[in-house]
């Protein structure tokens, strides 16, 4: 579903991804994780075309949407006209939001809300429908559980588990808690400085003492 070779990106002379590879085979859920600046959102902002690339190929066997580090909702705005803009560019027939509340029957309640008084879960609930809207064969999801409290971004873990059952989508999560991630992943990748120093089954690589000194350094 998404295959990135060699990926190289630069900001001015500061190299952010210094030859990244990474495959996300279709209904898969894998986990993107390392330390602060270890160019995980770059690799994201790449996969949708918000960073210039300087060398390397990103394949993508369908649709992205992306959900933002910071939810980045228009506060004034209800949920539900957060929800439509997320589908501002597919046909009118598809602008119906009624399956982003059958997937995430929590925020149904919330639909006339303005944005700007919900919670962060609830915040990061809404970011998630809206990447939803434009029917995404992948969803790139940077920084889940930031500024969360531990149930709340659990119980955000459920939704996604909910939505790859449901809809088949492949999941790309970029995540600082890693036993969060590592929770709903099967596989991970994980970043230090540009590069991809280990990846593999999310279970072999949480045994790994080494990895934790990594995630530590990310703390
Ligand atoms: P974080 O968890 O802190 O967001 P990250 O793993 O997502 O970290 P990136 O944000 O991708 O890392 O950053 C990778 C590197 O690129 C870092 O050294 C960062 O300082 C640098 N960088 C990111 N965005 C820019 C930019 N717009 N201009 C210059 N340098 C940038």
């Amino acid at each position: 579903m998404l295959h990135i070779r060699d990926l190289v990106v630069t900001y001015g002379a500061a190299t952010a991804l210094d030859g990244v590879s990474l495959d996300v085979e279709a209904g898969e859920m894998v986990a993107l994780v390392g330390p602060n600046g270890a160019g995980k959102t770059t690799t994201l902002n790449a996969v949708s075309g918000l960073v210039p690339t300087a060398s390397g190929t990103i394949d993508i066997g369908g649709r992205s949407a992306q959900v933002p580090e910071g939810r980045q909702m228009f506060a004034d705005m209800s949920v539900d006209d957060n929800l439509r803009l997320g589908a501002w560019t597919m046909p009118r027939r598809d602008r119906d939001t009624e399956r982003v509340y059958a997937v995430m029957p929590d925020l149904r309640p919330l639909r006339r809300q303005r944005a700007g008084l919900l919670s962060g879960g609830q915040q990061q609930m809404v970011a998630i429908g809206r990447a939803l809207m434009a029917q995404p064969d992948v969803l790139l999801i940077d920084e889940l559980s930031l500024g969360l409290a531990p149930l709340i971004a659990a119980r955000l873990i459920e939704h996604l588990r909910e939505i790859n059952r449901e809809d088949g989508t492949t999941i790309l999560l970029v995540e600082q808690e890693v036993d969060l991630a590592f929770d709903l992943c099967s596989r991970a990748y994980v970043l230090e400085a540009g590069r991809v120093v280990a990846e593999g089954p999310t279970d072999v690589l949480s045994a790994d003492p080494q990895l934790a000194a990594i995630y530590l350094g990310a703390a």
